[in-house]
């Protein structure tokens, strides 16, 4: 089993590199409480944005590893080896992992940082303690789970629980590689349910080390599977499996509609997918403006603007367009793309060069539209790097106001007055979130209330935490991940009925 020792965390990025010069990272599927070798020695390449270079080879699953996955999860499941465990002895377990991956942050925070390019500040400050914390909070929820009784005539009881559902299948992104891992896994484990995780391409390893470490933890083998691999081979045969009961599922719309179709010509599977967003950030005159431009720009630059609920529209009142839009451009501005593996940097390079070239052409295609780019060069620097862009001049029917860029870039539209605003935030094929700032509480209820989004943060943006559902409306997908509604989406409702007369 592929290990490094726990210990404390590098100060400085020579310190970093060197961790990560040393590092053993996992490359074969977790199966049945083990690493398993597959049947054949097809791999695909996990490659680091920074520099081009390729971190390992990892093993890629098919349609065979797929299945012994779902097998293994299922035997698990019927056995009650975990899905009949007291509640609070899986808190007890769920809790000792969330310890686990404290103790293992720098090597899960690097695995995350070297694949996808996120700077180490922030997977080892934000990611490792947040994907602990979803483990907590879940885990601590387990044995908080009430049923109820339903008013029935005397002598007759029904008792309504929730139940595990039995085999989950969880596809997750890039994005964030261990947080996105964990708001599937801590719901659906602490439920009792066993899973199959797929990981993205792009970034396998810290999902296939903390398989080992939930198995050190006391998870019994066969609950937690990972399967590294392609999206259309053993993505598409965890969607098609006629075993796996549902599908949490976050990613593109595109593939999220696949999913629906997958279930559609298997078993019927419930489906759950978070999708892309295109969120509004809407700008009141009577805002704190320099705190809302702060924000507004880390809004659309943090983890490069991939993000799906990154606030890539800036709707703006016409009285301050002008000015607020220059002190965001500023604040975009001074982020200098670094190496991420230091800790001093905010701003590291995305996720790889298909994404820079991709939103490179979406530029030059604004611009010939008749739009204007604040910044969006690419700095003469090795690695997929693309300097924070902010674009003027397109109305809202443009696709760069419409379609999900997933990068850092930024399009603003002026409005005359409330009603255009809510509006055009509301014209949109998405719905996950929405920010507004002013200083007006009437008009910020209002707003509020008249904004189609899942979660709608009023003078901040993007707020999220265990403790609230996360998700949209729309095309952005439906069910909630984190906060007790995510039990929702991996449980059943079952009623007892008993006649005692
Ligand atoms: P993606 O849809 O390309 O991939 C997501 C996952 O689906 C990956 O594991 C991939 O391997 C798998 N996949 C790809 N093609 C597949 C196929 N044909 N069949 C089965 N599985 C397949 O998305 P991405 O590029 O990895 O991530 C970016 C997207 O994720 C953005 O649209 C973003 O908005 C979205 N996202 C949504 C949320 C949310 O909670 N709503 C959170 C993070 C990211």
């Amino acid at each position: 089993m592929s290990h490094t020792p726990a210990d404390e965390p590098p100060t400085t990025a020579k310190d970093w590199h060197a961790r990560a010069h040393a590092l053993r990272p996992p490359t074969l599927p977790f199966i049945d409480g083990a690493e398993h070798k597959p049947a054949t020695d097809r791999t695909f390449a996990t490659v680091n944005p920074a520099t081009g270079e390729t971190i390992t080879e990892v093993a890629a699953c098919t349609e065979g590893e797929v299945d012994l996955a779902v097998r293994a999860a299922r035997t698990a499941f019927e056995d009650g080896r975990w899905s009949r465990r007291a509640p609070e002895e899986r808190k007890r377990v769920l809790l000792r992992l969330a310890a686990l991956i404290e103790e293992h942050g720098p090597e899960l925070a690097l695995y995350d940082t070297l694949e996808m390019g996120k700077p180490i500040s922030d997977t080892l400050g934000g990611d490792v303690p947040g994907a602990a914390g979803c483990f907590s909070w879940h885990a601590e929820a387990a044995d908080k789970l009430y049923g109820e009784t339903a008013p029935l005539p005397p002598g007759e009881v029904a008792l309504v629980r929730r139940v595990p559902l039995g085999v989950i299948g969880a596809v997750v992104p890039w994005n964030f590689p261990l947080d996105m891992a964990a708001w599937k896994l801590a719901p659906a484990l602490a439920a009792g349910n066993s899973v199959v995780l797929k990981p993205a391409e792009q970034s396998p390893l810290s999902a296939l080390r903390l398989a080992a470490l939930a198995s050190e933890a006391g998870l019994p083998d066969g609950v937690l599977n990972v399967v590294p691999g392609r999206g259309e081979e053993a993505g598409r045969a965890l969607g098609l499996h006629p075993d796996v009961d549902a599908l949490a599922f976050t990613g593109s719309t595109a593939v999220g509609k696949l999913f629906l179709e997958y279930a559609a010509a298997s078993n019927l599977k419930q489906i759950w997918p978070e999708c892309g967003g295109k969120s509004p950030n809407l700008l009141f005159p009577d805002a704190d403006l320099e705190a809302a431009a702060e924000r507004a720009a880390w809004g659309f630059t943090c983890n490069g603007g991939q993000i799906c609920s990154a606030n890539t529209r800036l709707l703006v009142h016409t009285d301050i367009a002008e000015e607020f839009t220059a002190r965001v451009v500023a604040h975009a501005a001074a982020l200098v793309p670094g190496d991420p593996l230091d800790p001093l940097t905010a701003y590291g390079p995305l996720v790889d060069e298909t994404q820079v070239a991709r939103l490179a052409g979406e530029l030059a295609g604004a611009r010939e539209r008749g739009g204007t780019v604040h910044g969006g060069t690419r700095p003469g620097m090795t690695g997929a790097y693309l300097e924070p862009a902010v674009v003027t001049g397109l109305g809202p029917d443009d696709r760069l106001a419409r379609e999900e860029l997933f990068g850092p870039v930024l399009t603003v539209l002026p409005f005359a007055d409330e009603d255009e605003a809510v509006r055009t935030a509301n014209d949109s094929p998405y719905g996950l979130a929405a920010s507004v700032w002013t200083r007006d509480l009437s008009r910020a209820h209002r707003v509020a209330d008249a904004l189609c989004a899942g979660t709608v943060s009023v003078n901040t943006v993007d707020a999220l935490d265990p403790r609230t559902p996360f998700g949209g409306f729309k095309q952005s997908g439906y069910g909630r991940d984190l906060s007790a509604h995510s039990f929702a989406k991996y449980t059943g409702l079952k009623t007892t009925w008993i006649s005692y007369r």
